[in-house]
This record gives structure tokens, sequence and C-alpha cells, in this order.
């Protein structure tokens, strides 16, 4: 991507993130305020070929395309109120495997297609309403000998007039400008996942990407409260947002720290605790590494197209200049693991490392915390309490102290 374009990307995001929430909400609520709801969401067998089926109670604009590797189908719609089957209820049928949605950005609800065999997509249309139903987006996908990525979306009459009006209405024009007391530190809390991506499913069902911004809300809250910190979130709602997005904001309100908000599932019911990773090209483990891996499947989750940048993100090599960035994140998660043992349990070696694209900060140090194992009852319990993220979050608060001023005395000896 050409640099104008991506640091017009960035302001963009971090306007929309820092400056305008109250905008984009007031945006998002217009758009939904006379919108369209989704009633239902089906897929159908015909003739050897699968029928996904959206119904909605009012005829709405649509853009579909494919994305291959993995074989995907992204449909995008104006921002519905879902009232079809939850993404972690929506089972597959025959070259379908499952689908999901969720916001994608302001004013654009995302279906993603994951598809069970390479596949192409033999027609698109609008059936209107008509006995009983409402009116309907119909989607045949037929088998293929591999799924081709399309070079274009395809899209309906209507989606160039509702893209227009969405950027009109927008805010994109705003520049993101850091939080102006330069007496405060600048604490970037970035919650996993969002949106289309609902990241690791509860034992109860909950998603991780709710359970974590909860928890943000609470540690910014606590931060702020402090007098010392100034909180910027790469999130505030139900929202998806690219890994690189996420960092770029700490970037670009010159942030002291960034705390990516995760919690983690697991096959074992019995694995609980809390753990603290941070960057390194080379993983300290096996667990750490595919949990890395699974962290940055984000972006692919949500139907983004990672062509150009796919390398990118997933090589990690560390440079001269980040050295003392990846020292400054190490001394925080020791001290963060050092502090959170008064007030949650622990995963054994609780500080590790790997790959993990959202902490490719340059210059921010960071680290990414797994709250705990929403897999497990205990850990979910603790992370449903409200009592018990106060007190999380208290001693995160405490190590975030601690780490600047230990990294100040070691700065002037
Ligand atoms: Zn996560």
């Amino acid at each position: 991507m050409p640099l104008g374009i991506r640091i017009g990307r960035v302001i963009q995001v971090a306007a929309i993130v820092v400056l305008t929430i109250g905008m984009a909400l007031a945006t998002g609520a217009a758009v939904r305020a006379e919108g369209p709801a989704l009633s239902d969401a089906r897929i159908g067998l015909h003739d050897g070929q699968t029928r996904f089926v959206l119904e909605f109670t009012q005829s709405v604009p649509y853009k579909i395309f494919t994305l291959a590797e993995p074989d995907r189908i992204v449909i995008d719609l104006p921002s519905v109120d879902w009232r079809g089957p939850k993404s972690g209820q929506a089972g597959g049928r025959g070259l379908i495997s499952g689908y999901r949605h969720g916001l994608f950005k302001p004013g654009i609800t995302r279906v993603v297609i994951d598809l069970a065999a390479p596949a192409s997509v033999a027609k698109h249309f609008v059936l209107g309403a008509g006995g009983g139903a409402g009116p309907r987006v119909v989607v045949d996908l037929a088998p293929a000998a591999r799924t081709i990525q399309s070079a274009e979306p395809e899209e309906s009459a209507s989606w160039a007039a509702y893209a227009a009006e969405l950027s009109r209405t927008s805010p994109t024009e705003t520049a993101a400008a850091p939080p102006t007391d330069s007496s405060k530190r600048i604490i970037v809390i970035d919650p996993g996942h969002g949106g289309v991506d609902p990241g690791a499913i509860g034992a109860s069902g909950i998603y991780e990407k709710k359970v974590v911004l909860s928890f943000a809300q609470t540690l910014k809250r606590v931060l702020e409260s402090t007098g010392r910190y100034d909180v910027v979130m790469t999130r505030d709602r139900d929202i998806f947002i690219p890994l690189r997005d996420r960092y770029q904001v700490a970037h670009s309100v010159n942030a002291g720290l960034f705390l990516s908000i995760h919690a983690d599932s697991h096959n074992s019911s019995n694995l609980r605790g809390l753990s603290v990773y941070t960057l390194s090209d080379k993983a300290s483990d096996r667990e750490a590494e595919d949990l890395a891996k699974k962290e940055n499947l984000s972006d692919v989750l949500a139907g983004t197209d990672l062509t150009g940048y796919e390398a990118d993100v997933t090589s990690i090599l560390i440079s001269l200049a980040q050295q003392s960035v990846k020292q400054s994140s190490a001394l925080f998660a020791e001290t963060l693991v050092d502090e959170m043992k008064n007030s949650v349990q622990l995963l054994r070696n609780p500080h590790r490392f790997a790959g993990f694209a959202v902490l490719k900060s340059p210059n921010v140090p960071s680290v990414l915390i797994e709250l705990g194992y929403l897999s497990n009852r205990s850990d979910e319990a603790n992370l449903l309490s409200d009592a018990q993220r106060e007190k999380m979050a208290t001693s995160m608060v405490r190590a975030i102290d601690l780490y600047f001023d230990r990294k100040e005395t070691l700065e002037r000896s």
C-alpha cells in the first residue's frame, strides 16, 4: 500500500477511535435507525449447489466477493439488526462449513462464509418479498476445482449509492490528536477481536470479544482515576479493527505502553490462569507459537484481503532499533506477572513470547495479556465478576506504576 494511503488509513482509523467515537456512533445509529433488520439466515442444498439465503425486513443493497486460502465468501451489507442465528451457532451444510457476522466498520455489517470445499459463486440475486418471506439476498455456490479470489467485488444496483452516502456521513477527515495533557502518560488499551471476529467462545457461550471489552473498560476507568494516565482504546464497541491498525493507534498517539487484552480457550477445561506475551521472532514454546498463530488469524476471520501485506504481518524481524522497545516490553511483562500473582492464578511460565502481529509496534512497548481461559469455569466466572475485574485492573495499574518507576530509574543510571 502506498505510504500516503497508509497514513490516510491510520488517520482515518485513529480519528474514528480517538476523537470522534461519538460522531461514529451517531452515524451508525442514524443508519441503523432507518435501516433494516436481518430476520433469518439459512442454508439449502439444490442440485449439487449450496444456497445461502439472507432474509430481511426490507430490501438491502449488498456487495459480494470471494477470498482464497483460506477459502471464504464475504457479503457486506448496511449495518443491520441481526435477528438470525448467532455467530457461534451458525453451522454449515454442503459447501459451507460455517459463517460469522458482525460490524466490520461503521455502517457495514459483514458476513463471512467459510467454505468446506473449493467453490465459486454461480449466481447471486435479490428476491422480493412474497409467500410470507421478506426480501432476500440469495447466493448459489457451485463446487469448483479451486476457489478463485475475486478481482473486484460484485455489487447490487443500489450498493454504490449506499457506499457514497456512508462515506459522506462517516467521519474520515478529522486528524487524530493525542490527548493534550502532556503531564500524563498515554496508555493504549486494545480489546482483542470484535465485530465479525468473536475470538474464543466461553464455556457458557460468551464471546471473548465481549469479555475483553468489559475488562478494558474497567482498566481504563481505574487507570484514569489515578490522574496519572490518559487512556486511548482501539475500540470501545463491538466492531472489527485490523491488527495493523491497532498498533498504529499506539504510534499515532505516542503511547507509553500498548496493552492488547485477550482471553483464551483450550480443549482441556482444567487449564486456567493469566499469561503475558511479548514479541519475538522465535517462540518461547510450542503453546505460545500456536497461540500467536491463532491470534494472528483475526484479519483472516474477518474476511480481510491480506494480499500484499501478509508477508509483513507474518514475518517478524526485530531490528536493532527495536531492541530497546523489546527490553521495555519484557520489563513490563515481568513486572506485570509479579504483581498479578497477588490477584489471580497464573499459568505456569506466565511470561512467554512469540510472533504476535499486534505487538509489532517498532516504538511502543507492547504486551498481549491473556486474562485467563474462558473454557475454564473458574476463570470464566472471575472474568464475568465486576469485583474480580476491579481487583485485576487494580493490580495491573500497580504494575504499570511500578514499570514506569523502574524504567525511569534504569534510564537515569
Ligand atoms: Zn484473543
